[in-house]
């Protein structure tokens, strides 16, 4: 159980579960054009369709009005959905003074990336993704994306239990917003426009594997600054790194184990890498690209 009681979250999470209503066209909406067509016709809902640019154009979101909800936050979450969310805010708080700290010692600041929490489907600037692609990071638009319910799924379906191995899964993807950060998703992603399908796969797994390293570096720093974890948290880390292996998700799933597929790395390496990190607790310590 890591220490997170009772610790100010991130001010950085947005919440948009729940809200899902808002952003479709809600019922009323395609009642109020059924009615505007059946009495007026077209021209009658040219008309509307202009009513709907002009409130848009002095800012009012005309959808919010039809579907009467607010801009965010409607469907009442559940205790244990307000948990996690808190839970996350924290880690990701947690995140954010290890990275600044490094990134001040080279006299950078640290451009603290955005966390959006979804429930079911969620529009970035890297597409429409569903909770079934898993938690993501978004280097377009430096954001953080998560299911809150993949917490659950970590749990049950990959047999990961425990709220270290949900941290480990927030630190891997703000692991992605360093490399970004640092130029080495870019470097990596101009590499792999020029290389074939399995060269760019093998970046791929370099890549993974170096925001598994800086998942273990932000475990160590947050010990050893704040005193976070407690015994057993670094051994949940390690099963659920071990779950999402690559080689052990392909079996799970009673298919044949081939390497060159790999995008994240075997389970194996995704525990050395993020032991190595958590060892060192230095960022210099995960360079993936040269071994
Ligand atoms: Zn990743």
């Amino acid at each position: 159980m890591v220490k997170w009681r009772g610790r100010e979250g991130s001010k950085n999470v947005e919440d948009r579960r729940g809200v899902g209503a808002a952003a479709g066209m809600s019922g009323l909406a395609i009642l109020l054009i059924r009615f505007v067509m059946s009495r007026w016709g077209l021209g009658g809902v040219a008309v509307l369709v202009a009513g709907f640019f002009a409130l848009q154009a002095v800012g009012i979101n005309p959808m919010a009005l039809l579907s009467g909800q607010p801009a965010s936050g409607s469907r009442e979450l559940s205790a244990a959905d307000q948990e996690a969310g808190q839970f996350v805010g924290v880690v990701l708080a947690e995140t954010e003074a290890t990275w600044s700290d490094f990134f001040a010692r080279s006299g950078q600041d640290y451009p603290e990336p955005k966390l959006v929490m979804f429930s079911g489907k969620v529009e970035s600037a890297c597409g429409f993704a569903s909770a079934a692609s898993g938690p993501f990071y978004c280097p377009a638009d430096q954001q953080v994306y998560l299911d809150t319910n993949f917490f659950a799924e970590l749990s049950q379906r990959f047999g990961a239990p425990g709220d270290f191995a949900a941290a480990y899964v927030v630190a891997h993807e703000v692991g992605h917003h360093v490399q970004t950060i640092t130029g080495v998703a870019d470097k990596v992603r101009r590499a792999q426009a020029r290389a074939s399908q399995e060269e760019g796969n093998a970046l791929q797994v370099r890549m993974e594997l170096q925001a598994d390293c800086y998942a273990g570096v932000w475990a160590h720093q947050a010990q050893k600054q704040r005193d976070f974890l407690e015994p057993g948290d670094i051994e949940e880390g390690l099963r659920a790194a071990a779950a999402i292996g690559d080689d052990t998700l392909q079996r799970g799933a009673g298919r044949r184990v081939t390497p060159e597929s790999f995008t994240h790395g075997t389970s194996e390496q995704r525990q050395q890498w993020f032991y190595r990190g958590y060892k060192n607790g230095d960022p210099g310590a995960c360079d993936t690209f040269s071994e």
